[in-house]
């Protein structure tokens, strides 16, 4: 999808990724098959390259620092990258600059969970290598303590959620910052993952602004440059807590290329090339709902019912060339655009009802 809106801009991309399937490999001007995570491989595939940025953050700091020291361009920096890796880390960068998030503590292992302040119910995240909720454990009762991560992580307390919210912020390098507008996110309770989402959030035109508000704070006070999901829980009371940061295109974004203006691809494009920020207002109210591998089926995926969602007014397919598809597998995702919420919702059980990846 970055690369669809590099064509427009004229753009010469390079990919590196370790899988020598990756969808990506025969669209770019070269594809380097390699370990995202060797410093080494990092630095040899980008060492004849302008400007290098990422679309996951779990890739080698050292390798983007030392092309950071060679002076090449690198967005988001390798210090945000480095500090969003690590759970800690940015829950302190939270707590340090002012940003409301659910009270926690650091802790080594099981140890000194027994000793915490901390109280069940609690939820229990590894610092390092966690994502779409794996590391992620809530402890209903102080005896389920031993069966949290006997590693690094923190202790948070459990937020009384109404909603789980998301805004997509954009900073340029010259420092100018833009939003979409909040996203509001509903999981699949099973895959713990993003069912849909919804755009804008059907919440109070306060609160939207104060999530807005608080991700564009964050944008400047972490030096962004590029696009970076922030990842909010509105709770009952009202009250917003920030979870944790994306610095790179994100899920949360992806409605954005037909519901507004510019996508949050032509701004990040926009972003790290320091050109002026498009805008990201809504055109129509979209929702994108994530294409999941159906369960019981592994190998190459079969797109059944895409013609009735090709004929569905206002979908747009995006499959993403995947070619084993697996049960809960991200293999694309389809975005609808209505004119009110009801007709959305519609659309939204269309697609889910008819869409389905078997093998
Ligand atoms: P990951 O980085 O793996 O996506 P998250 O921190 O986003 O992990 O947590 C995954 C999900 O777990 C969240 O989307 C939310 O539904 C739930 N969750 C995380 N932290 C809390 C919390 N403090 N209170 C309640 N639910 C939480």
């Amino acid at each position: 999808m970055l690369f669809e809106s590099s064509l427009d801009l004229d753009l010469e991309l390079h990919f590196m990724d370790p899988d020598p399937q990756a969808p990506c490999k025969d669209l770019g001007a070269s594809f380097t098959v390699g370990d995202i995570n060797d410093s080494t491989a990092v630095r040899d595939f980008a060492s004849n390259l302008d400007l290098i940025s990422i679309e996951i953050e779990r890739v080698s700091v050292e390798g983007l620092r030392e092309l950071e020291e060679m002076g090449k361009e690198v967005y988001p920096s390798s210090e945000l990258i480095g500090m969003v890796q690590n759970k800690a880390r940015q829950k302190n960068f939270f707590k340090e600059h002012g940003i409301p998030t659910a009270p926690f503590v650091t802790v080594s292992g099981r140890e000194e969970m027994r000793n915490s302040s901390m109280k069940a119910p609690f939820v229990n995240k590894i610092a390092v290598g966690g994502y779409d909720g794996r590391g992620v454990f809530i402890v209903k009762s102080d005896a389920e303590i031993e069966k949290c991560f006997d590693e690094p992580g923190i202790l948070e307390e459990l937020a009384d959620i109404e909603k789980e919210i998301s805004v997509v912020v954009v900073r340029s390098k010259s420092g100018e910052i833009s939003c979409f507008p909040t996203v509001e996110m509903v999981f699949d309770p099973v895959a713990n993952l993003v069912d849909h989402l919804i755009s804008p959030a059907e919440i109070s035109r306060e609160k939207s602004e104060e999530a807005e508000g608080l991700s564009k704070k964050l944008a400047g006070q972490m030096s962004l440059v590029g696009v970076m999901a922030v990842e909010m829980f509105l709770l009952k009371d009202g009250k917003i807590w920030v979870n944790e940061v994306a610095p790179r295109p994100h899920n949360s974004g992806h409605q954005s290329i037909e519901g507004n203006f510019c996508s949050q691809y032509d701004q990040h494009l926009r972003a790290i090339l320091d050109l002026p920020l498009g805008s990201t207002e809504t055109i129509l109210p979209s929702a994108m709902i994530n294409i999941l591998g159906s369960q019981g089926y592994e190998g190459p995926p079969i797109y059944s019912g895409l013609e009735k969602i090709l004929d569905l007014k206002g979908a747009y397919v995006h499959l993403y060339a995947k070619k084993i598809t697996k049960p809960f597998r991200k293999m694309g995702h389809v975005t609808v655009l209505a004119k009110n919420i009801e007709e959305l919702e519609k659309r939204i059980l269309f697609v889910k009802e008819h869409l389905k990846i078997i093998a």
